[in-house]
């Protein structure tokens, strides 16, 4: 396992890209510094490529433009930059969770963007058909959260193509601030190789029909197939690249400000230092951890890498931070995902074990793996 020499990132990572020992993430990130003022060129460029993808749609309908929206943090900010920033008329979008999976401040929040005068289409999928497929993407993937990603990023697109409204904005870009390179588009704004989402392609839609009792419900959690976006005209931007302050940091100040119910404390319970991420449900959590004992790194090293790269923290700094929180994940939220999914806390384990990366960690029947590897170090098994 090799890091990033500038920040924490390992080359596990999925479509993980490094030039000269550094990641594709903080290559950028450099290139941003250097172009310094760029951002005002930025917003215009990205208001151009807007004006194209509307063309003569404009003004033709009620709404300019689409926004997918959570319960979470970024949500709150991208709706009114939106409406304030770009001057358009924005149809919030919201693929919510199941009752028994929605955190309260989840609720609270959505409850908060509503009362801010937005409208929004909310869609929920089946609350069985979601249970089932957490507890087989658990066991297939490894992956307590697949199907609930698939239906985040299906159910955008599809309500744009449904009602023709063609163009949709994305916050930020994965390929340029998580480092995956699958979903690298035409330019920064381009977000139509979001098809290409680790999480979307892998291990294709079959496992879907084939966990569920009911296989037309599978439907709900398809990406609409290009040939759909392109008879629409459909474009997909992200915000992110034209925006001077997006971070974890502001966005979750900013959307406080505005009403937004954070966590905090419970960073002991959620292993999120930002207390601010997966507002909107707690299973997530229970993702971050499992992806840590895969690929060696887990959300804090995310995190962290932002501040390494504005020059928050030094990497020294940040290591000792991903080494108290990276992969922490409580006892009672692990019980609640069993209960969830109706198996026991001992095939939690069990389950999880075998997604575990041996190379990296000590595997102990029943127990949390250990890792064998020090934070920040090149490890060879
Ligand atoms: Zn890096």
């Amino acid at each position: 396992m090799k890091y990033c020499k500038a920040c924490l990132t390992t080359d596990l990572r999925p479509n993980s890209s490094f030039k000269d020992g550094v990641c594709i993430a903080c290559e950028y990130s450099e290139q941003v510094k250097t172009q310094d003022s760029a951002f005002q060129v930025k917003l215009e460029l990205l208001k151009q490529a807007i004006k194209r993808s509307r063309g003569k749609q404009a003004n033709k309908q009620a709404y300019d433009c689409i926004v997918g929206v959570s319960g979470g943090k970024d949500s709150t900010r991208q709706a009114h930059w939106v409406r304030d920033r770009l001057g358009l008329r924005p149809l919030l979008v919201c693929c919510a969770y199941p009752p028994k999976q929605m955190t309260q401040v989840g609720a609270d929040n959505l409850s908060n963007l509503i009362s801010m005068g937005f409208d929004l289409i909310t869609v929920t999928p089946a609350p069985t058909t979601s249970q089932q497929l957490a507890l087989t993407s658990f066991k297939e993937f490894g992956n307590v959260c697949k199907s609930t990603e698939m239906s985040l990023f299906s159910t955008v697109p599809r309500i744009a193509i449904e009602l023709g409204v063609n163009t949709i904005f994305w916050g930020e870009n994965p390929a340029l601030q998580m480092g995956d390179s699958a979903v690298e588009g035409f330019d920064e704004f381009d977000g139509n190789n979001l098809r290409n989402l680790n999480t979307l392609v892998d291990g294709g839609y079959k496992w879907l029909e084939r966990a569920i009792s009911e296989p037309y419900k599978s439907e709900h959690y398809f990406y609409p197939e290009q040939i759909l976006f392109e008879k629409k005209h459909i474009n997909i931007f992200y915000l992110g690249p034209a925006w001077d302050d997006w971070s974890n940091e502001d966005n979750a100040t900013y959307a406080s400000l505005n009403g937004l119910t954070l966590r905090p404390g419970d960073e002991n319970d959620t292993g999120d230092i930002s207390n601010a991420s997966m507002l909107d449900e707690e299973f997530t959590n229970i993702n971050m951890m499992i992806k840590y004992f895969k690929f060696g790194f887990g959300r804090t090293t995310d995190i962290v890498n932002e501040q390494i790269r504005n020059h928050e923290l030094t990497r020294e700094q940040a290591i000792k931070i991903v080494k108290q929180y990276d992969g922490v994940c409580s006892d009672r939220i692990i019980k609640r995902f069993a209960d969830y999914v109706g198996i026991s806390v001992s095939q939690f384990w069990d389950i999880t074990n075998t997604y575990v990366n041996s190379d990296i960690f000590h595997i102990k029947k029943g127990a949390r793996p250990i890792p064998k590897f020090q934070v920040g170090i090149d490890y060879v098994s």
